[in-house]
């Protein structure tokens, strides 16, 4: 469906679950407030939600978290989402800690993406970022996903004096190995919001620099806003996701549902729709809410201003608990 400002809304990120194996220092490092599994979305809470934002021209969905695999059974339900009348595509994104395990299931339902965040090739500055994450398991994660032919992405976010020194070797991947790398600029939400990101205008001024031959790549490569670059003859691409330097709120295409049943229609407020209330009515009274919730879908995000009245923050949730 078309929002209030003549954008077209047609997917939904939805997080299946706050939990997650790791803990990211700019996510949650000191991991999520405990809630019950009362109060988090049922599957099929989840799928009739999917299938009512499907009735409103939804037809791209993304299983995010916390940590999808984390939650058990949460194959059948991308099975299920897969197959919901209108929903062309459904991609997941994780850690890759333990996805081994899933990508023969996940080839056979016909997943149309992995995105794999991966954010440093050291073993000890990944064990480090992601408080105990093992690198050799997401490294192996998206080998094998990439080798069984998944469309295998890998996500990096830069830190300032932490992985700046690896914009190249990051880069390389996609060079050398044929996958998509898209550098993602920090947001200040959650635990985001004290960490130092670089400005993907400085990434590509750097990666051009080193590769005078990084030129425009207008194919399309997903969902969203990452705008892609590409080296003659190389098998995959560089892409930048810059909410910051590059704001893309004109063409935002999106809403999140949080693991909780919030509908959220922009990443940046806290403002949403509480969709449990609507599960109890019928499917009309579902949709109905969902439409409405978009339509409260604000024109941009306003991480670019200071709030000085309060503590400088707009949304206090972790990036976990609204689906980054
Ligand atoms: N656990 C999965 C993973 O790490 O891919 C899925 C959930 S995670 C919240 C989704 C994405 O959000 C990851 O690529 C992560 O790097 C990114 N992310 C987390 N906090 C962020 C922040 N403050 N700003 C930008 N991206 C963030
Ligand atoms: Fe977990 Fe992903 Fe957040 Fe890292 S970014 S703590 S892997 S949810």
């Amino acid at each position: 469906m078309t929002d209030n400002y003549g954008r077209k809304i047609d997917y939904m990120r939805v997080s299946i679950t706050d939990r997650c194996d790791l803990r990211c220092r700019y996510c949650m490092p000191e991991g999520c407030e405990k809630v019950s599994m009362a109060q988090i979305l049922t599957y099929e809470e989840i799928e009739r939600i999917c299938r009512a934002a499907a009735g409103l021209g939804i037809n791209r969905i993304k299983i995010t978290g916390g940590e999808p695999f984390v939650r058990l059974g949460c194959i059948d339900l991308i099975r299920n989402i897969k197959a919901i009348n209108g929903i062309d595509e459904v991609t997941v994104t994780t850690n890759g800690q333990t996805l081994d395990r899933y990508i023969n299931e996940l080839k056979e339902i016909g997943i149309d993406g992995v995105n794999i965040s991966l954010d440093t090739l050291d073993p000890e500055k990944f064990a480090y970022i992601t408080g105990g994450g093992k690198l050799e398991r997401t490294v192996r994660s998206i080998g094998l996903s990439a080798a069984a032919g998944l469309k295998t992405k890998v996500n990096c976010l830069l830190q300032r004096s932490f992985n700046e020194d690896e914009i190249f070797d990051m880069a390389g991947l996609a060079f050398e190995h044929g996958i998509d790398v898209r550098f993602i600029e920090i947001m200040p939400v959650g635990a985001g919001y004290s960490s130092r990101g670089i400005s993907n205008d400085e990434v590509l001024r750097r990666l051009r620099e080193r590769w005078p031959d990084l030129e425009p790549d207008s194919s399309v490569h997903g969902n969203g806003p990452a705008v892609y670059y590409r080296r003659e003859g190389a098998a995959g691409a560089i892409g930048f996701i810059s909410a910051l330097s590059g704001k893309f709120c004109s063409d935002c295409n999106r809403v999140r549902l949080t693991s909780q049943g919030q509908l959220k229609p922009c990443l940046c407020y806290e403002a949403g729709t509480d969709l449990r209330p609507y599960l109890a009515g019928t499917d009309d009274e579902l949709k109905e809410a969902i439409r409405a919730a978009i339509l409260e879908k604000p024109e941009e995000h306003c991480f670019d201003e200071k709030h000085f009245e309060d503590d400088g923050r707009t949304e206090h949730r972790l990036m976990s608990q609204i689906g980054g």
